[in-house]
């Protein structure tokens, strides 16, 4: 990068964009670079002039693009067509939401070819941590045990799982996501995707995921799976190969230990966290 850099994270307040922040505020900050957190309350990305204004005032030299509808295992079953349609063949789940996804490495190659730009998209695995939706309906896996995990230890009643809880997962802590994601801005160079993802080998079932967050919460009572809920797709096994060519020695927080970290925020901030 050259000199005074202006990165603009949009969804800055999300659950990516706050790890991000917190990053950067434990000692990655450097003096070339200004960052600058927008969120959905000042700035409606969906409105071409309000988007332009922002852009205008903040003048940005690099963008980490955060902002987006974000649903869950139900959330997208029921919004496809929100999180946008088309014909072909990703999993039933999250059917529009993989697509748009898809889309994005298509809109980052055109824009390469016809305008030169080094765009390129960071493909995650499920995150989770502070800041995440922590509401069952609309949230994602993690957040939504953590609270039904905490509630049915306040109000004395079962803690209830959705579906058979043997689907696996590369469950990927959001700080992790976030020092790579500045690794990213600042050294990955390509247009190509990169798969962010912890090893296959850390690949764990949703009953294993229960377990620890039943630990971390410290829940005595029962744990019941709900088999009329659905269990989505069985593997979404990611390979983070490339990234380890980048980086050979890369470490993960364990994920008892981010789990841990998750519940800690929660419960320090369970007035106002998303739920
Ligand atoms: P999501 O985007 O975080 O919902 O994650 P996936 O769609 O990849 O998978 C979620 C998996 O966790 C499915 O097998 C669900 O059946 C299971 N699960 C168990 N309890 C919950 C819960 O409270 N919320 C969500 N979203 N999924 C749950």
């Amino acid at each position: 990068m050259t000199s005074k850099n202006v990165i603009l994270v949009t969804g800055g307040e999300g659950l990516v964009g706050s790890a991000i922040k917190f990053v950067l505020d434990n000692g990655e900050t450097r003096t070339e670079e200004e960052w600058v957190f927008t969120s959905s309350k000042e700035c409606d990305l969906t409105k071409l002039t309000d988007t332009n204004k922002l852009f205008e005032k903040v003048k940005p030299t690099h963008v980490i693009h955060l902002a987006a509808k974000i649903g869950g295992l139900y959330g997208n079953l029921e919004n496809s067509l929100q999180y946008f349609i088309h014909d072909g063949p990703p999993h039933d789940s999250n059917f529009g939401y993989s697509y748009a996804k898809r889309m994005i490495d298509v809109l980052n190659k055109c824009y390469n070819k016809t305008y030169g730009d080094i765009f390129t998209s960071v493909v995650p695995t499920n995150v989770f941590g502070p800041h995440d939706n922590f509401n069952v309906e609309n949230g994602h896996v993690l957040g939504g045990l953590i609270h039904k995990a905490f509630c049915a230890k306040r109000d004395n009643t079962d803690f209830v799982v959705w579906g058979t809880g043997s689907p696996l997962r590369q469950f990927l802590y959001s700080r992790d996501l976030a020092r790579l994601m500045i690794w990213v801005l600042r050294s990955y160079e390509e247009i190509e995707p990169i798969i962010i993802s912890v090893n296959v080998e850390d690949e764990i079932s949703i009953k294993e995921a229960a377990e620890i967050v039943v630990k971390a919460i410290g829940f005595k009572g029962n744990v019941i799976y709900d088999t009329n809920k659905l269990d989505g797709q069985f593997r979404k096994t990611a390979s983070n190969r490339k990234l380890k060519t980048y980086l050979p020695n890369l470490k993960f927080t364990q994920f008892e230990d981010a789990i841990k970290e998750t519940v800690d925020w929660y419960m320090k901030h369970f007035e106002e966290a998303r739920k």
